[in-house]
């Protein structure tokens, strides 16, 4: 069979390796790396069911990962899957409230992020170290909360890196910010922007493509990468929980080998979904893909309609890692749904950056049937959240609360009675003054005293790395206009 390789969704550029898709980020034509092919799943699935999560994990990672050797892969997944995640089983799947919820957040940061951002940096190191680079890396990200500290902590005092992350100063929660602002590490900068994700994610796609800027960094013998789910070094780790989530409900005797499942994912850039996706091209018995948004339901519209079109006021949720316009990775699934084809996926993407909107052929919305596409209002989010509590006792974060909601209104929509799996994104703990709110209990205070309140009624813990930010001094204090970022960049590297 021909090997695996690297190629950008849009025209035909050339081959990379997986490690050199992981050290770039992004392709030159500014498209993004997709693989030559989905790789299928080459043991049979119940062969994985005696693995644990790293065992499960190199199964599938190693197909992504032709070039990499199979004891530097094995490091890899040992170095991220260890005592930094607090559950055994780092994702452990719970049945509450007739649905499978699958725990993506107990992880450094509490949040789902965690789950592939403990790995990528094992998995860029190694990559320089195979294509011989001794150059610095400098990490650039744009945040909407989660991916920001996420990819912080996984950076935090690499050899050979330094890590930028910008996030909207008014677009993330109290905690996510405090858990940015508070960040260690010696190479490690935080920079608050006014303006919104969107400003911040173009921004730091806008610097990628920088000639000068590119040719600056060439001569300090340092390049640029990504941390966001544009880096194939995300996507990949993504796929694993998919297959471990379906194993643990064979486990547990919820469903047989080889019974379909559903899932519902909250999505916002399309990065947790899309692995979902791979999944089931690898192989696994996925029968829809639940696409949960909030209000900010580009994408819900998208799958109704076949029109991408983001011409509209960003709306500031209490979901707010998913208060996105521009869904970044919804170019690799029009990729593979336009049968491969760049020249189309340029000429879209082209569109939405002049025009704000796209509309896709036929042809292509016709190969998008894995999906369904809905969304919560932050008044059904509430609901949900307080029927969850009230039903089974199970705390849902906000996001998680969406996708809750999403897959309430496909089951009462008759459509299919399949088993479903939630992608729990979020440790509700992050999001305190909502749940609380939510659940119709008082929501004065600061955030600390929050978490305890949310603590006492529910009689679960508050996780420590949130308890311990109250104590952390403040060490990042930068901020910058929309229009400020490469200026902020260049003054962090070259004074
Ligand atoms: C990032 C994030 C999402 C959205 O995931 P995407 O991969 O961007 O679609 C959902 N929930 C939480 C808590 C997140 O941090």
């Amino acid at each position: 069979m021909q090997q695996l390789h690297y190629r950008s969704t849009r025209g035909n550029g050339k081959k990379v390796t997986a490690a050199e898709a992981i050290i770039t980020g992004i392709a030159g034509d500014g498209g993004l790396y997709v693989p030559s092919f989905i790789p299928k799943l080459d043991v049979p699935l119940k062969d994985l069911l005696p693995l644990d999560y790293r065992g499960r994990a190199y199964h599938v990672m190693k197909l992504f990962l032709p070039d990499f050797s199979a004891d530097d892969i094995k490091a890899c997944i040992n170095g991220a899957y260890g005592d930094k995640f607090s559950a055994p089983g780092i994702a452990p799947l719970t049945k509450r409230a007739g649905a499978l919820f699958l725990e993506l957040f107990h992880g450094p940061t509490q949040a789902f992020k965690d789950m592939a951002l403990t790995l990528l940096p094992h998995l860029l190191t190694t990559a320089l170290r195979m294509e011989g680079l001794t150059r610095e890396v400098v990490i650039l990200t744009a945040t909407s909360g989660d991916t920001g500290k996420a990819a912080l902590e996984g950076f935090a005092d690499v050899p050979g890196t330094r890590i930028i992350v910008f996030f909207p100063e008014k677009g993330v929660s109290p905690m996510q910010k405090r858990q940015m602002v508070t960040q260690g590490g010696n190479n490690t900068h935080v920079i608050g922007i006014e303006g919104n994700f969107d400003d911040a994610q173009k921004g730091v796609k806008d610097m990628f493509a920088n000639p000068t800027l590119l040719a600056g960094m060439k001569r300090h013998n340092s390049s640029f990468s990504s941390a966001n789910s544009i880096n194939v070094g995300r996507l990949i780790p993504q796929v694993v929980y998919y297959f471990h989530a379906y194993l643990q409900a064979c486990a547990a005797g919820d469903i047989a080998l080889g019974d379909e499942v559903n899932f519902a994912v909250p999505t916002g850039n399309f990065g947790n979904i899309l692995a979902g996706y791979y999944a089931k091209k690898m192989g696994l018995p996925v029968r829809t893909l639940l696409c949960a948004a909030n209000e900010n339901k580009v994408l819900a519209d998208f799958f109704a309609t076949g029109l991408y079109d983001r011409r509209r006021e960003l709306a500031v949720t209490m979901s707010p890692s998913m208060d996105i316009l521009a869904s970044s990775n919804l170019e690799r699934l029009l990729f593979e749904a336009s049968g491969r084809d760049g020249e189309e996926v340029a000429g879209l993407m082209e569109r939405l950056n002049r025009q704000g909107w796209y509309k896709i052929r036929e042809k292509t919305a016709a190969n998008l049937a894995d999906f369904f596409g809905g969304f919560a209002t932050d008044e059904e989010t509430a609901t949900a959240i307080k029927e969850v509590f009230a039903e089974a006792g199970y705390l849902m974060d906000p996001h998680t609360a969406v996708a809750y909601s999403v897959y309430k209104k496909y089951r009462q929509q008759g459509k299919d009675q399949t088993p479903v799996i939630i992608l729990s994104t979020a440790s509700p703990y992050k999001f305190a003054r909502s749940v609380m709110k939510s659940l119709g209990l008082p929501a004065e205070g600061d955030d600390f005293t929050l978490m305890q309140n949310l603590s006492a009624n529910s009689g679960t813990p508050v996780p420590e790395p949130l308890k311990d930010l109250e104590e952390l001094p403040v060490r990042h204090t930068a901020r910058c206009s929309k229009g400020g970022m490469q200026r902020e960049v260049e003054k962090i590297l070259w004074g």
